[in-house]
């Protein structure tokens, strides 16, 4: 009888370890089963590291922007699209962990948990080709203005949440890379989709936050004057401006950019409230568009005092911001201070099960705040930026020349949305370096967004 009992345990034993075992194996294999089936050793897939068997991913309009013909990777026919794109759709070897061809692989080469990647077989290709919501060619002459300045251009539907053109500059011909570490200056960060996962000391375009907490924390704000010698004295130092601007309201400094006058906002707002609003603008957290999360923007003002605080209500000091994220902002201010997530598909497939969400909707103004904001940037175009540059745009912005310190140029911003029904239309352009947000960024956007209304 002991015998039998003692066999008996021993037994127990290595079925409850076989029980066990089967448990870490399905636990191993829900989390990891999608990463070793696209590992690129897997012959079904991959042939050299290059992912061969998958569906093809289209712009909004039908056109190719990459296939597999004959066991080949073909890209889009036109070389200046698919350089501007490649950022999207990816390169050959999956070196732009954003793009399609990593971030969608999924979707791309037909996988699912059930059939593994098989399946693709018995769908012969359908439900594995992946449309985005880019318009090809909007992409190609935004690429084409940065004319080999590095940056990012950005435009997006704020009703829809449609992203119709992402660029980052640096990029290349998917088709013949070039040889990278050869010219690192040129090519630096060039796998980094700007757009998505880089952020900029945003400078001026951040009164904009500033902006909105002061329009909710001062009574009669249209009233009060606030008074630029060329500079304020805060503290020991003094915060600059580049030219002497007299007496001016909140609505006459943003169009300006008067410092003294933000910084005079920021210290009577205190840390604790500019905290509250950047944060409500998108700052400390990042956004997830169809998976793919962005960089995040800091903005850390609680040990900040005198200048450094000032300088903090006027997008300098520790702030950084990510493109998409700012851009989503502006389009929250374009639609009554709702933000609706900008997304890059435009299909989302039957087996996915990204496809399930809606238009993803959070308000982060007050309905009364933004339109104020949106007369306020209005006034910008028509008093700074000159309506005739963007004629018909019914352009609202706000432009950003975010210094950077050492004897480097600054970063040139330029933000902002068309007021149009028939093109609900928000941007971001970003030039690392470029100069002046107005003469340099500006321009860009008049381009880019002239051939998205046509
Ligand atoms: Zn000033």
């Amino acid at each position: 009888m002991k015998l039998l009992l003692g066999r008996a345990s021993v037994l127990l034993f290595f079925a409850l370890l076989f029980v066990f075992g089967l448990f870490i194996f399905t636990a191993k294999y829900v989390s990891n089963a999608s990463a070793w089936a696209h590992y690129p050793t897997n012959q079904h897939l991959y042939a050299e590291g290059k992912l061969v068997s998958c569906g093809n991913i289209y712009d909004r309009r039908g056109s190719i922007l990459c296939q597999v013909k004959d066991g080949e990777v073909k890209f889009h026919t036109d070389r200046a699209v698919r350089t501007a794109v490649m950022h999207a759709t990816g390169d050959l070897y999956g070196n732009v962990m954003t793009g399609a061809r990593v971030a969608f692989r999924e979707r791309l080469s037909g996988w699912d948990m059930i059939n593994g990647v098989y399946s693709f077989h018995k769908q012969a290709g359908a439900g594995r080709d992946l449309t985005l919501n880019l318009d090809a060619d909007l992409c190609s002459v935004a690429y084409g203005e940065l004319s080999g300045r590095k940056g990012a251009v950005g435009v997006y539907n704020y009703r829809t949440g449609e992203i119709l053109c992402m660029v980052s500059s640096p990029s290349f011909d998917p088709e013949t890379p070039p040889d990278i570490e050869a010219e690192p200056e040129k090519y630096q960060g060039v796998y980094i989709n700007r757009f998505l996962s880089a952020t900029y000391t945003p400078g001026s375009v951040f009164k904009l936050v500033t902006a909105a907490a002061a329009i909710e924390h001062f009574d009669n704000i249209e009233h009060i004057l606030y008074h630029c010698e060329g500079g304020l004295q805060v503290g020991g130092d003094v915060v600059t401006c580049h030219t002497v601007h007299g007496s001016v309201n909140l609505e006459r400094a943003l169009a300006c950019s008067c410092n003294a006058a933000f910084a005079q906002i920021a210290s009577d707002l205190g840390a604790g409230i500019l905290q509250e609003y950047a944060h409500a603008a998108g700052f400390n957290t990042s956004l997830e568009v169809d998976g793919i999360r962005t960089a995040v923007g800091r903005f850390d003002a609680s040990d900040a005092v005198g200048a450094d605080l000032a300088w903090s209500g006027i997008g300098q000091y520790t702030n950084t911001a990510n493109p998409l994220n700012f851009m989503a902002y502006m389009g929250a201010i374009a639609n009554d201070g709702v933000r609706i997530t900008p997304r890059i598909v435009k299909d989302k497939g039957i087996f996915s099960l990204i496809n399930f969400s809606a238009v993803e909707k959070k308000r982060v103004l007050s309905s009364e705040t933004a339109q104020r904001l949106k007369r306020m940037m209005r006034n910008n175009t028509i008093s700074e930026y000159g309506e005739d540059n963007f004629r018909g745009l019914e352009l609202c912005a706000k432009s950003g020349t975010a210094q950077v310190g050492g004897d480097k140029k600054p970063h040139a911003w330029f933000a902002g949305f068309l007021d149009r029904d028939d093109y609900p239309l928000a941007f971001v352009v970003v030039i690392e370096n470029g100069g002046s947000g107005a003469s340099v960024a500006g321009p860009i956007a008049a381009k880019v967004l002239q051939a998205a209304v046509q």
